[in-house]
């Protein structure tokens, strides 16, 4: 019987989710968003394009589509981005194809964009769109994790040191924000609000003829 009476929220169509999770460098994002892939079968990366280097370790197509200036330009001009910014010097954008792909089968796209990628999706999409700010639990903790992944030199930490400060500052432009003192109690909060946001009324599409069935007795 159990089969038959599902909950509510597996019975109905529902919106996919745009889910946006930004931090500094460093704040722990990229562990939280590995463990969420690895819970969420019907979540999936958005893989952005990138014009910086690859660092040691990255894998093209994978952690970015790593491009050439002028092909960054090209997806531009052909508006095949949903959205794309300057960060750190370089240039870095949301490919729309994918995106597009996921939402239409039903799946959640998980995105690991700045504040200013986050700002054009919610323009573009609002009402389907989700977005987390993570805050590390402190400046001095940023810097000694950013010490640690021992990727960058003391000029690039300075920067992203610089950057992070700015980056914090956008904060209001979040619909949840939540402190990275624990990995594991910060990821269970991050995986809580994607559960509770998949039930929002707002995204189960098939409400309606349900209601209509229910209240003729069916
Ligand atoms: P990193 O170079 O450390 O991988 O990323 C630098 C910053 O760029 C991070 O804050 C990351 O969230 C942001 N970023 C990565 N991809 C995109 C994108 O497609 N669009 C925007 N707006 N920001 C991105």
């Amino acid at each position: 019987m159990a089969e038959q009476t599902p909950h509510i929220a597996d019975r109905f169509e529902r919106r996919g989710i745009l889910f946006i999770v930004s931090s500094p460098s460093g704040a722990g994002k990229s562990t939280i968003a590995r463990k969420l892939l690895e819970a969420e079968p019907e979540l999936e990366m958005s893989v952005s394009a990138t014009t910086r280097d690859p660092r040691p370790g990255e894998v093209d197509g994978k952690d970015y589509h790593f491009v050439s200036l002028d092909r960054f330009r090209e997806i531009v001009a052909a508006n095949d981005f949903l959205e794309w910014a300057h960060v750190f010097g370089h240039r870095y954008g949301t490919p729309k194809a994918p995106v597009d792909q996921a939402l239409s089968e039903g799946r959640d796209v998980l995105f690991d964009i700045d504040w200013q990628g986050a700002q054009q999706l919610y323009q573009q999409a609002g009402g389907d769109v989700v977005r987390i700010f993570i805050f590390p639990p402190s400046m001095s903790e940023l810097e000694r994790r950013l010490r640690a992944r021992r990727t960058d030199s003391d000029e690039v930490i300075a920067g992203r040191m610089a950057r992070a400060a700015g980056e914090i500052s956008h904060w209001d432009g979040y619909d949840y924000v939540l402190v990275n003192d624990d990995v594991e109690a910060c990821f269970n909060h991050v995986r809580t609000i994607l559960h509770a946001e998949r039930l929002k009324r707002s995204r189960q599409t098939r409400l309606i003829g349900f209601v209509r069935s229910l209240i003729k007795g069916g």
